[in-house]
């Protein structure tokens, strides 16, 4: 049986069609001045290149000027300078937020445009893996004015060209906008684009996604990875990004360590407590590499097991959180409620983590804490099944379950969200004042 769900695609490119198609290739210079071979030649776009460091940052280092601010010059002014040019579905900035009173802190958002004027499409849900296929949009199709900038590592330093060219030989990897943005900045990193991988994460892909955490420098700087059939809807291997200066609840959920195995260097593996979706938290790699071993070994794992998941990358790429889901699967079977799917919101992995986009006003009216943690519960994977899914993980990464630690506890449920509003009015208050200033480049 083939499973599948019908769900109204997010746009992310204004190039991307209703249908997925856009016709045969065209002759020299299409009119849409794409990445491929008719506008490509003679292109240029900026080039941020990061000094490829074989440890964790230190503190010196991190004080070292780069020769543009990654995340303030570069990142969000080319993001600002698009936002002028009116290349944006709609003004994210004008989307109401708002923190939902309660111990998780989560945080909602009413985004009633972003899936305005489009037909449900069916994806299919229960193959994780599913080759490149260039007759679909890809990022190959975007406009030349949707890209910010090249993103590489350079073995001299830190190092920005402002009218690089593109050399389409290197296939670059690219930062671009998401035209349906769901906050300040969102960007996708496409790493080595003109290479055309499909939806799947690899060593040197995810280390990518490491580097632009830490280039950043700013926790409020989140990289997230949805899978396919964990809320991925274009097959062309891309990570999110964007900035938004409150704490993520999953990013303050207590966490205990199951192990610390060899075989994994130095990095730390921690499950999640209490919070509704179950997952990994990976921390104390002494490098990104290191890191972005542990860490995709265990998502190509995932991948090949065929069970949907999202990442997220977290405190500049020192933190990352690793969460197998089965909703668009339970959905796809029919097990999820009406009500929720009323609301037509899509738990990837920034609705996972906390902040949740709704798209009904009287959803983000109604908004509480007992609301995201009951559609949270659905996303998550069963106790038994998070128990299986980790085995799995921690034999594909040669790690046992430290009996030092105890390994798992015995079945406990999550406790129930306690109602405390500690804190909530500072959250309030810097979620007033989210969007730093902008700086033209
Ligand atoms: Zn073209």
């Amino acid at each position: 049986m083939m499973l599948k769900i019908k769900r109204v695609p997010t746009i992310v490119s204004n190039l991307q069609k209703e249908d997925g198609e856009d016709g045969s290739v065209r002759a020299p210079g299409c009119g849409r001045n794409c990445l491929r071979p008719c506008c490509l030649p003679g292109s240029k776009l900026p080039l941020y290149a990061f000094k490829k460091l074989n440890h964790c940052k230190t503190a010196e280092e991190d004080v070292e000027e780069p020769p543009v601010a990654f995340l303030d010059s570069l990142l969000l002014g080319e993001w600002e300078d698009r936002m002028q040019r009116g290349l944006f579905r709609y003004d994210v900035t004008a989307c109401e937020t708002k923190v939902i009173p309660g111990g998780s802190g989560f945080i909602a958002q009413l985004n009633e445009g972003r899936h305005l004027k489009k037909r449900p499409t069916e994806f299919r849900v229960d193959q994780l893996l599913q080759p490149f296929d260039g007759n679909k949009f890809n990022f190959t199709k975007v406009g030349q004015e949707e890209l910010l900038f090249q993103f590489e590592a350079s073995d001299d330093g830190t190092q920005f060209f402002p009218d690089a060219s593109i050399d389409a030989e290197s296939s670059p990897s690219v930062v671009a906008i998401n035209v349906s943005p769901i906050e300040y900045g969102h960007v996708l990193l496409i790493p080595k684009v003109l290479d055309c991988f499909p939806q799947r994460i690899d060593r040197d892909s995810f280390l990518l996604a490491l580097h632009m955490a830490a280039e950043a420098s700013n926790p409020y700087f989140r990289v997230g990875y949805n899978s396919l059939g964990a809320f991925a809807t274009i097959n062309h291997l891309h990570f999110q990004a964007y900035y938004l200066a409150v704490p993520f609840p999953i990013e303050k959920a207590p966490t205990r360590i199951v192990t610390t195995a060899a075989a994994a260097g130095n990095v730390k593996i921690c499950e999640i407590l209490n919070y509704p979706v179950r997952g990994l938290v990976f921390d104390g790699a002494s490098s990104l590499d290191e890191m972005a071993n542990v860490v995709s070994s265990s998502c190509i794992c995932l991948q090949e097991s065929n069970i949907p998941f999202n990442v997220l990358i977290s405190d500049m790429g020192k933190r990352v959180f690793l969460l197998p889901q089965c909703y668009a699967e339970k959905q796809a079977l029919g097990e999820v409620s009406a009500e929720l799917l009323d609301t037509q919101v899509n738990p990837a992995v920034w609705e996972i983590s906390g902040h949740i986009v709704l798209k009904r006003k009287e959803d983000f009216e109604g908004a509480s804490e007992a609301n995201a943690w009951k559609l949270l519960a659905e996303v998550s994977l069963s106790e038994e099944r998070f128990r299986e899914v980790t085995s799995l993980v921690f034999e594909a990464i040669g790690v046992a379950e430290d009996k030092v630690h105890g390994g798992f506890p015995l079945s406990k449920k999550p406790p129930p969200p306690d109602v405390e509003t500690q804190h909530m009015e500072d959250e309030m208050d810097s979620l007033v004042g989210a969007h730093p200033a902008m700086v033209p480049v």
